[in-house]
This record gives structure tokens, sequence and C-alpha cells, in this order.
């Protein structure tokens, strides 16, 4: 017969610690806290099991389970040598949910189970203290009342309010037995008018109703949130524990407390808690006294203390990780009613974790593991001050979006990027809010402090240019209603104005009105050592994304090896080493574009070839040695012509031609599709002297740095083939160009010819391209957009309902944001094998956003890439990440040799 209950007490149990995924983190906790041999109570764990059985069959219990679970109630009463609903000794137990991973305060709990009418005279007479006894059947009655039955709390707080507003006390504690009594009733009364029943009498019912309510909080809609939040999936369901109560609220000999082995916050190797005399578990949780340090309590209960240090010695020993423990003291006498792992800043997360590799607790390799990916994220960006008050900081939501880019930002809201630029250039801090971004916004994009867009997912064009700057950025608020013509936004009957300030958390995707306090943290000096444990361990190579020489250097800062994408469409708009530059440049490729004549094109063309040059020329020296991948054109060309008639008026009027010339040309290149339309390399196909332009702008750019001492490795790289054949002649025009320039310059230069491979029929026919091509970089953004024909512009709207488990859950994560390695990673895997195949030698790299998400590094791991190109931000990331394929390679090949 299938086993579904656990049980543990007097030093046995038979549940362990490693069954976290059947017992859940608390039941495996106590299961193997008692059997090292630490004082806790006694109980049984019902498995996740039966949580899984009961959501796949209706919300029924496998048949067995009633009888196990009474077997079980027995045993404990033998143990414990109390009876649940004794009217003299009754065995009362708490009933808590605990599944595998921690979330904490999202699933329901019941404590003083047991008592009823009779039974709290029992509870009276053998802790000879009435009070205590009428308090705790209270509560229950209260959690009983509004866990399982589903009653307002609010309702019964506020009877206990008037109640003690009656009997002219301030405090919990001066409330006598009677005013409990008389609150007890009053419930029940309640009870009975909400219901139309009576109170339940039976304890047995109670335990029943309780398990009821556990397994019911794990589909409730705050647990689903938060686990579509932390990206916990895989889990069959919550445990329930079924514990003997013990008292911290019976004297002054008694308390409660939640301690941590080590700060959490700092990660120094302190003790670090707090202690409540007198009191009940949840009075520490909800804050309503002032508890103790723990310092403290080792003066007022030495020996308990001692007892304590013991147990933090021994758990950190035994679990090899900072603990997060809950004690009860009842008499004098210790109980440990639990503990995990804690849950920390990362910050010490780094410092906890390189401490221990120090200590010899762990491996330098187990310190790598134990770090994660958010971890190193948070400890780069602003944060809004966390000591803000929770519920002040809810009254000023303005919007949710998609946390593009983590971080916080400060400032006043702007509606264009021109007005960004202006506010700025007076030393005004502004936020620009979009209904999305184009290349047109870049400038103000890079003078905001955080963008907000209305529409747009995680690869928007918002969202990719925010993350490659670092900066604070939310898109696809789609409840911002932006009123362009008024210079204001609403939302939630909230509006705000131009100029008015709001503050952004990048981390969270949540927008405020009004300017709240940011702190930044300060980044540990474990970070150093652990990231360069990483980087002494992985073979996966990590460049970036970046397309200035600032954000060149800052990435080599973050410790990376080249880059893998520079898109040169990027400085089109935006001159970064001398901004008053921009307009120029914006002019001339306008110029190109408006052109009609192939000699006309090139005569603006060779405007842009000194611009490109010297951007070229800048990130060639601030990647001296190492290097540089750089894409020619990509977007579509109506992206770089204004649709406003105003901005239409003034480009014509600067070029001195007429406007309806203008006009038509932005008519013509309008595309229905333009994401699959005139875009990529096709764009040379037609216009090849583009490409002339670009290739001797980078080769002229290498030339010059070579002559200077300078170590250049440049790979020139065509966006979007789709065929050998098409990729033969950019392959060919590249190549005369480039020969020639080197050949005339007498300098010695080697440089690669390669493509992205971003669509679908370019990763099945990748043994034929790799025939010409030296490298493929894999563009996941529209790979996963052609892969999946989803619009990574316009995903975000219903992509959310696509990962949120309470709607259609089809997938664990957003696609455009971590790789779907079974559909994608397919046609990557094959890409790869084929191109391989053909050419052993072929540099593979990814330089799509998947690039600096963990999970998705760790599958270009397994691919056997060369590299990752992240943004420069999520460079350490990525080498973190691949560090850990690394290792989990190593065990995973460990583990099948044994
Ligand atoms: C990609 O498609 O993955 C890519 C890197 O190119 P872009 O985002 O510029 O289209
Ligand atoms: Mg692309």
């Amino acid at each position: 017969m299938k086993k579904w209950v656990y049980f543990f007490g007097a030093g046995r149990a038979e549940g362990k610690g490693e069954w976290k995924d059947l017992l859940g983190g608390k039941g495996a906790g106590l299961a193997e806290m008692t059997r090292i041999g630490l004082p806790v109570p006694a109980g049984f764990t019902i498995s996740t099991e039966v949580c899984d059985f009961f959501y796949k069959n209706g919300k029924k219990y496998p048949p067995t389970l009633r009888k196990e679970v009474a077997a079980h109630v027995t045993r404990l009463e033998k143990v414990t040598r109390k009876k649940l609903g004794d009217p003299r000794n009754p065995l009362l137990v708490s009933v808590r949910s605990g599944s595998a991973r921690s979330m904490p305060g999202m699933m329901e709990t019941i404590l003083n189970l047991g008592l009823n009418d009779r039974s709290v005279e029992g509870l009276a007479a053998t802790t000879k203290n009435d009070r205590f006894a009428y308090d705790a059947y209270r509560r229950f009655v209260q959690m009983y009342s509004t866990v399982v039955m589903g009653m307002s709390k609010e309702d019964l707080e506020h009877r206990l309010r008037a109640m003690k507003s009656r009997l002219g006390v301030k405090e919990d504690t001066a409330v006598p037995a009677s005013g409990w009594k008389e609150l007890v009733a009053e419930y029940k009364t309640l009870f009975q008018q909400k219901t139309g029943e009576p109170f339940p009498d039976d304890p047995m019912d109670h335990l029943w109703g309780a398990i009821g309510a556990v397994f019911g909080s794990w589909m409730a809609e705050k647990a689903v949130t938060y686990r579509r939040v932390e990206k916990i999936t895989g889990l069959l369901g919550t445990a329930v524990n079924v514990v003997q109560m013990v008292f911290g609220n019976t004297g002054n000999n008694s308390g409660t407390g939640v301690c941590f082995t080590r700060d959490p916050s700092s990660g120094e190797k302190v003790f670090y808690g707090d202690f409540l005399v007198n009191a009940q578990g949840e009075d520490v949780v909800a804050g309503i006294r002032t508890p103790m340090h723990l310092s403290e309590m080792a003066k007022v209960m030495p020996k308990v203390y001692a007892q304590l240090e013991k147990a933090r010695v021994i758990l950190e020993k035994h679990y090899r990780d900072m603990q997060d423990m809950e004690f009860t003291v009842e008499d004098g006498k210790l109980y440990l009613l639990q503990t995990r792992t804690g849950k920390r800043t990362p910050a010490a997360a780094f410092r906890i974790a390189v401490d221990m590799a120090n200590e010899k607790l762990i491996t330098k390799e187990e310190a790598i593991q134990r770090i994660k990916p958010e971890d190193i994220e948070r400890l780069f960006y602003p944060v809004i001050d966390p000591k803000l008050d929770k519920k002040s900081l809810q009254s000023r939501v303005l919007a949710t979006g998609i946390n593009a880019v983590p971080g916080a930002a400060v400032g006043k809201v702007v509606f264009n990027a021109h007005d960004a630029e202006e506010w700025a250039g007076r030393g005004e801090k502004v936020i620009l809010v979009r209904r999305e971004t184009s290349p047109e916004d870049v400038g103000g994009m890079a003078v905001a402090q955080g963008i907000v867009t209305a529409t747009g997912g995680k690869t928007s064009h918002a969202a990719v240019v925010a993350r490659g700057w670092g900066k604070c950025c939310i898109v696809g608020a789609e409840k911002l209603d932006i009123d362009y013509q008024n210079h204001r936004m609403m939302a939630g009957g909230k509006t705000v104005k131009e100029g008015e300030w709001v503050t952004l958390d990048g981390g969270e995707g949540v927008v405020y009105v009004g300017d709240l306090p940011l702190v930044t943290p300060e980044l540990p000096k474990a970070y150093t050592t652990l990231l360069k444990w990483a980087d002494d361990r992985r073979t996966l190579g990590v460049r970036t994304n970046a397309d200035t020489p600032q954000d060149a250097r800052k990435a080599r800062e973050f410790g990376a090896e080249g880059i893998g994408l520079v898109r040169t469409e990027h400085m089109f708009f935006t001159d970064f080493e001398q901004p008053e530059k921009g307009h120029e440049r914006q002019r001339a490729i306008q110029e190109m574009i408006l052109a009609d004549t192939r000699e006309a094109r090139v005569r603006a063309l060779d405007k842009l070839l000194p611009f490109q040059r010297r951007d070229f020329v800048g990130i060639f020296r601030a990647m001296d040695g190492l290097p540089v991948t750089i894409r020619l054109i990509d977007p579509p060309l109506h992206e770089f012509v204004p649709h406003e008639r105003a901005k239409q008026e003034e480009l014509a009027r600067d070029l001195k031609i007429d406007v309806g010339a203008v006009v038509r040309r932005v008519e013509q290149l309008h595309e229905a599709n333009p994401m699959l339309g005139h875009r990529g390399c096709r764009l040379a196909i037609t216009y090849p002297e583009i490409l002339e332009m670009q290739v001797r702008a980078i080769i002229e750019a290498a030339i010059e740095c070579t002559k200077a001492g300078i170590k250049v490795i440049p790979e020139i790289m065509h966006p979007l083939t789709l065929d050998r054949k098409e990729y033969q002649i950019l392959d060919q025009a590249t190549r005369r160009i480039a020969d020639d320039l080197i050949k005339k310059s007498g300098v010695k230069l080697h440089y690669l010819v390669g493509t992205m491979i971003e669509l679908p029929r370019a990763a099945l026919l990748a043994g034929e391209i790799a025939e010409l091509a030296e490298f493929f970089s894999f563009g996941t953004n529209d790979l996963t957009q052609t892969t999946m024909g989803l619009s990574r512009d316009d995903a975000g709207r219903f992509l959310p309902d696509y990962v949120d488990e309470k709607k259609a859950g089809v997938f664990a994560a957003d696609p455009f944001q971590s790789l779907d390695t079974k559909g994608v990673g397919l046609l990557m895997q094959w890409g790869i094998e084929r191109g391989r195949k053909t050419r052993p030698k072929l540099e593979v790299g990814i330089c799509g956003e998947h690039a600096g998400d963990g999970d998705s590094v760790k599958f270009c791991h397994k691919l056997r890439m060369d590299y990752v190109s992240a943004s420069p931000f999520l460079v350490p990331i990525a080498r973190l990440a691949a560090a850990q394929a690394a290792i989990e390679e190593k065990l995973e090949k460990r583990r099948r040799k044994k």
C-alpha cells in the first residue's frame, strides 16, 4: 500500500532531510532535525503527493489517507502521552503548509487545534492558567473561522478590539480569561450566522478542515502569483505538517523567537535574531510587540540560549548553509520548530558563500552554485529604499508592466524624446514615457533616468536598448492611458502630468507616483572573489552586446571577453561622443533613404562613413586584443524616417526637397509586417552601397587601430540570412572591399565574415551556409519570434497569460526572456550540428537577449557554443551561469560513473 504520511518524534523519523520534494522543506527539516537529535516536537507530515493527487482527482484524497492519518494521530498521542480533545490532558497540534521551495506567508496555518469547549478546561487545569487556555482557544476559533471557513479577518479583529475597549484594556496580555471566553462565544455566534451551521466541535473534524485549507491554499491566487514571480515550477504541491503544539506564552519562563545562523543582510558570521518573552510565534511575525535581540536573550535565559547556540552550530554544520530557525521555549525547555535555508540579501549571499568555502564548510564549486543570477543583477542597481512603509508604497502604485530592466529610477515625466533631451539639458532628471519607442527616441532614452512604455515585451526596442545601458525600464504597462496631446497619462483613477515626479521599480515592473528615496547597494568584496572562482571553471566564453566605446569599456570591467554584437544602426541617430553631431548623422541616413539614385545614395553614405569609422575606432580601442563582432544594418528603413508631418517638413527643409517627396517615400516604405519585411541583409542585397560603406568603415577603422599598435580582431556579421546564395553575394562583396583595403594599407589584419542565425530556414540549412560563413551567432530574439510566430513587439499583450499557471500556463517562462529550449533550442542544436559538420572550426555564439539569462546560458553550454554575448550589466550573470553549467556537467558525469 502506498505511504502518504510520515511520522517524526521521540528521536526517530520516517522521513529524511533530502526528501524535500516529498515532505516539503518544513517536513523534511523537522524529520532531519529529529534524526540528528535536536529537540523537536513530535508530529507527522502528509506528503506533497497527496496534494498532487488531490488536484488531479477533482479535489479528492487518496482512499487510504483517512485511515493513515487516524493511525498517525494515535501514534502521536502515544508519543506525547496526550489525547486529541481529551477533557483532562488534551493534545494540541499545529497544522502548517510547506512545499519544497519556501513561499513565506503564501499558504495557510492553523494553530492550537484540539481545543473545544471541554478540552479547553483540561488545558486550563494542566497549565493552571485559565487565561492562557482561553486565549489559545479564541486564537483557534479565530483562525479556523477565517482560514478554513473563509470568514472576514477584519470582522473578527473588530470584535476583539470592541471586547478590549469594553474591558478597558489595551494589550492582549491584559485580557482576563473571562474576556477570551466571552469572545469565543461571540465568534461562535457569528460563525453560525454566517455559515448557518454551529461551530464544529470534534477536533478530528477540525483536523480535516485544516488539512483541506492548507491544500486549498496551494492554488490560492497569491501563492500562484508568488510561484510565477519567483519562477517556481515543477513542484507536486504542498505538504501538510501536523505537529504537537508547544507554547511560548505560558509565562515569563517561556517565549518564542526567530533567528538566522548568520546575518541575513550583510552575511556576517554573527548569530542574528529576535526573541519575545511570553509570546506565540505569530506575535513575532505580526510585529505587534517589539522583540529583544538574541544578545539580550542570552542574559535573560542563559541556559536556553547556550542550547540554542549549540543548535546553531550543529545545524550549520549539518546543512552546510545559513539557516533560518524558529524556536519556542516552553517553561524553560527549548524546542526547534523549523529550520530552513535562510533568505538573504544578494550581498549576504556572496559573503556567506565565500566565507563558508573559506571555512571549508562547502567547496568553492558549491559556493558558485549557491548564487542565483538575480543576486548578481540586484547588486548593481539602485533600489527603492527598503525601509519605506509598504502600505504607503502600495497607495502610490500608478501602473504595473513587464520588468524589462531592474533597478529603480526617479524623475519628472516627459512624453517624448525631444523633451527628454531638452529637460535633461537643463539639468532635470526625467523619466521618458512612450507608448512604444523607436530608433528616433534613442537620444531621449539615453538621457532619461528610466523608461516606461505602454506596449511591448522583453525584446521590444525599449527593452533591448535600455538593457544595453543597464537603465531601469518597464514595458507593456498596458493600463497606462497616454495622452500625448495633453501631456499626461492616466491609470487606475490617477493622472500624472508632464513634469510631475514618478518612481520606477524596474525589478518588479511598477510605476509609482511621486519621488521616492533610492539606495544603491555596495558591491561586496566577496563578489570579486566568487566571480574569479567562476571564471576559473567555465568553458563558455562571455562577450557583450555594446554599441559604443563607453558600453564596451563598462562591459570589459564586468568581465566581457569581446563583443558579440555591435548594432551599427544604433549609431545612425546618436553620437555618443559628440552629441551635437547626432543631428548630422541622422540627416545623412535620412538623405540616403530618400535618395532616388545609387549616386545620390553613395553621396549620402559618404557623409555617414567618417562617423561610423570614428565609432569603430573607439570600440576597437576599448576592446584591444579582443574580438569585436559588428553587424551590418538590420532594421527596416521606415524606422529611420519621421512619420509626423511637422518632422517631415523639417526634414524636407533641411534636405532642400519637396515635402511631398518625403511623404511619398515614407508611404512607399510602409509595410504591413515590417518585422518580416525588407530588413536585415535583404537591405544590403537591394542597396549594396550600404554594405560597402559599412565594411569600409569597419576595415578602415581596423587598419587605423592596427597601425596604432592596437590588436584588432574584427568579425563582420550579416543579419537575418536565409539562404546560402544570398549569403554568398554578401560574403563576396564584403571580402572584396575588405581585402582590397587591407592590401592597399600594407598592414596585416585578419578578419572573419559570418552570419546571424535568426530564421528557422537558416538554422535548417546551416550546413550549406557554413560552407561560406566562418561563424554563426544565434539571434534568438528573432529566432524565437520567427519559430513561434509570435511578434516580439506585440506578444507582451498576451504572453503573461501563457506563463500564468492560473491562466493558460503554456510556458514556464517568457520565451523571449528564457530560451524555449524545446522548440527554438532544437533548431539551434540542429544548426550547430550541421554547421560544425561542414566546418569543424565554425565559431558559434548567441547574441539574443537570452544570453543574459541564467538558464539559457546553461543551455548554450550544453550546445557547446563558443560564447554567449550579453548586455554589459548581464555579463557577470553569464559568467556565473557558464561556471554553474560546467560544474553541473561535471557532477552529472561523476553521478553517471557511479
Ligand atoms: C536577435 O534577433 O536576437 C538579435 C540579437 O538581433 P536584434 O535584436 O537586433 O533583432
Ligand atoms: Mg535580430
